[in-house]
């Protein structure tokens, strides 16, 4: 029997320990916690039998204890610890979710061990209750009361931790032609197939529920936006379209989904079913098999999303991208030290498109992968330009989303493409941001090992914005921290961000990292650089990103060894633009 004692005295703790110990006629496994966030993240990792839970802890006393257990939500019994002053309250709390209570005191071995035993009897059957009043006997998923009851909670979690839920209404079209012609035993065939199927097309975390007749509801929680929810319906409305087996007969049935996103259509929580039945509605009255969002905004971003996809997979078949070049300078002699290659869309229908458009919608639909190649590509073929007119070179260096980084030998295809276009590694850099690396720290390590062994150079861009935990990045073998421009720019607004700056910096050093500054707009921004020993700057200061051509006279510099392109090139005088 596995037991939890939450008891931040160690003298009762000890004293309870020993007394179960001397019982020798069941087997008790004891982990003993003194306060109430410990008690929950052993909750979280181990399965227990019951817990013991005195009720005056360090983070908490009374009820609060009971409530904070209960939320960690694993079903375990509670048996309550009192101390003297307390039984009358020990003895009040019980049922609100507290099987029992032991006197701390009387510690007598076998009334503890029957306490915890009847405890454990009195959670199953309550749970068998409460599974009896929440479950749907025919389809054997949660009922409507169940589903409020999550929805009350997913609500509550989501506000709390600022994250959306989707809630999908599903009513089955035509079910009740199945059930008048075929019977209402073919009917009920139907509805549990359902609920399988329906089951099989959401994740294991969601919540699944019969609201009743032939309606369903769906809760999916942490979803990004109705593009997420899109291909949740999408996928419930294939697994339903398939021909059912009743009694001998295929039937085909389809369903229309109503969806309302919380916290994004503004509805009060209860407000969300009652919006996902009406949005079930348009969906029925457009023509069934279909699904519909509650407001117009979730249609059309979803719509936008699609035209943007559709026309971005033009725009590469018909080779409308193009690239600029960023110059990297050196912030005490100001010579030109590298640059980044960033896209541009001239897109005949829709005019300029700026990256922050259309780079998130290339990720999500997986044109990034091609598009990143052909980014390569280019990269390689100027490179190459540059090198036949006799130019000195600088490293060019390439975002690389996490979709292109994902893929399996990444690493090869950057060798691939560097031989084909037979250009040295030390000529390319990779810029990965931050988020892209700490999601999954084991294989990026390998991933960046991989990289590294083709010889290119490897730099983390937007650095700061993001989680990095300082471990990994000892372990990570890279190059370059690209400090993210929101820091640079307010370096002179005394927020805090000079200090980060400096922060990034030492680090960066200790690490034996370079450091690159993105966003330098004012001559104030770059003092500060070359005063906390920062080595290179990019940004308006020295240099809009250009076409290739442009860049040529920069290159042309480097060959006269003459210190200061920028000053002499580029009009930077008071150039504070934003
Ligand atoms: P990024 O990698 O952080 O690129 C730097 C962005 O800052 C560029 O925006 C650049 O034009 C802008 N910038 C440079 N200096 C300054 C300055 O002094 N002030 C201000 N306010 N901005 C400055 P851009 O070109 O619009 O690109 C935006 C983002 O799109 C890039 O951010 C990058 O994440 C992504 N991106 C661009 N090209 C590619 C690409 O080829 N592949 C991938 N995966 N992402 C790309
Ligand atoms: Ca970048
Ligand atoms: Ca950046």
């Amino acid at each position: 029997m596995k037991l939890l004692l939450v008891e931040d005295c160690l003298d009762d703790a000890d004293f309870l320990a020993a007394s179960l110990r001397r019982n020798r006629t069941v087997d008790v496994e004891l982990t003993h916690v003194g306060s109430l966030r410990d008690a929950r993240r052993c909750l979280e990792q181990a399965a227990f039998d019951v817990v013991l839970l005195d009720l005056h802890l360090p983070d908490g006393s009374g009820m609060e204890c009971v409530d904070v257990i209960q939320e960690a939500e694993t079903g375990t019994p509670i048996v309550v610890l009192s101390g003297r002053d307390d039984e009358e309250f020990a003895l009040s709390i019980l049922n609100k979710g507290v099987q029992d209570y032991l006197a701390k005191w009387e510690g007598e071995t076998r009334g503890i061990l029957r306490a915890i035993r009847y405890a454990i009897e009195r959670k199953r059957s309550e749970m068998r209750l409460n599974y009896l009043a929440q479950y749907d006997p025919l389809t054997e998923i949660p009922n409507r009361q169940y589903f409020n009851d999550q929805l009350a909670r997913a609500t509550s979690r989501a506000r709390r931790e600022g994250r959306k839920v989707a809630l999908f209404f599903l009513d089955l079209d035509h079910f009740k032609v199945v059930n008048d012609t075929l019977g209402h035993n073919a009917g009920d065939v139907l509805l549990k197939e359902t609920a399988q199927r329906l089951r099989q097309a959401v994740r294991a975390g969601d919540v699944l529920a019969r609201l009743g007749g032939d309606e369903f509801a769906v809760l999916l929680e942490g979803i990004g936006g109705p593009l997420d929810a899109e291909a949740v319906a999408r996928a419930i409305l294939d697994v339903v379209a398939k021909p059912f087996q009743v009694e001998g007969r295929e039937v085909s049935v389809t369903t229309s989904i109503g969806i309302t996103l919380y916290p994004a259509d503004h509805g009060d929580p209860d407000m969300l079913l009652k919006n996902a039945d009406i949005a079930m509605y348009q969906a029925k009255e457009q023509g069934r098999n279909n699904f519909k969002f509650f407001t117009e905004r979730m249609q059309a971003e979803l719509l936008a999303y699609h035209s943007l996809e559709h026309d971005i997979r033009e725009a590469l078949a018909n080779e409308e991208f193009r690239l600029v070049y960023q110059p990297k300078v050196n912030v005490v002699d100001r010579r030109l030290q590298g640059l980044e290659a960033l896209l541009r869309w001239d897109c005949p229908r829709r005019g300029e498109v700026t990256p922050a458009e259309f780079i998130p919608v290339a990720e999500q639909s997986g044109h990034i992968v091609p598009l990143g190649q052909w980014v390569l590509h280019e990269v390689c073929r100027t490179l190459n330009r540059w090198a036949a007119a006799g130019l000195p070179l600088v490293p060019v260096s390439v975002n690389v989303s996490a979709r292109q980084f994902q893929q399996a030998a990444f690493h090869q295809r950057i060798a691939d493409v560097l031989q084909r276009h037979a250009i040295e590694p030390a000529m390319l850099e990779i810029e990965l941001t931050e988020g892209l690396l700490m999601e999954d720290t084991d294989s990026a390590q390998r991933a960046l090992q991989q990289l590294k062994a083709t010889g290119v150079r490897v730099s983390i861009d937007d650095f700061g914005t993001g989680h990095s935990c300082l471990n990994y990045l000892r372990r990570f073998p890279i190059d370059v921290l690209k400090i993210d421009r929101s820091f640079i720019q307010e370096v002179d607004g005394g927020n805090g961000s000079a200090m980060i700056v400096r922060a990034i910096i030492s680090l960066a050093r200790s690490l034996q990292l370079d450091t690159v500054a993105e966003g330098v707009e004012t001559h104030e921004q770059l003092e500060f650089l070359v005063e906390n020993g920062c080595e290179v700057a990019q940004g308006f200061l020295f240099g809009m990103p250009m076409d290739a051509r442009e860049i040529v006279p920069l290159l042309e510099d480097l060959r006269d060894d003459e210190p200061g392109f920028a000053t002499a090139r580029l009009p930077i005088a008071d150039s504070a633009s934003g």
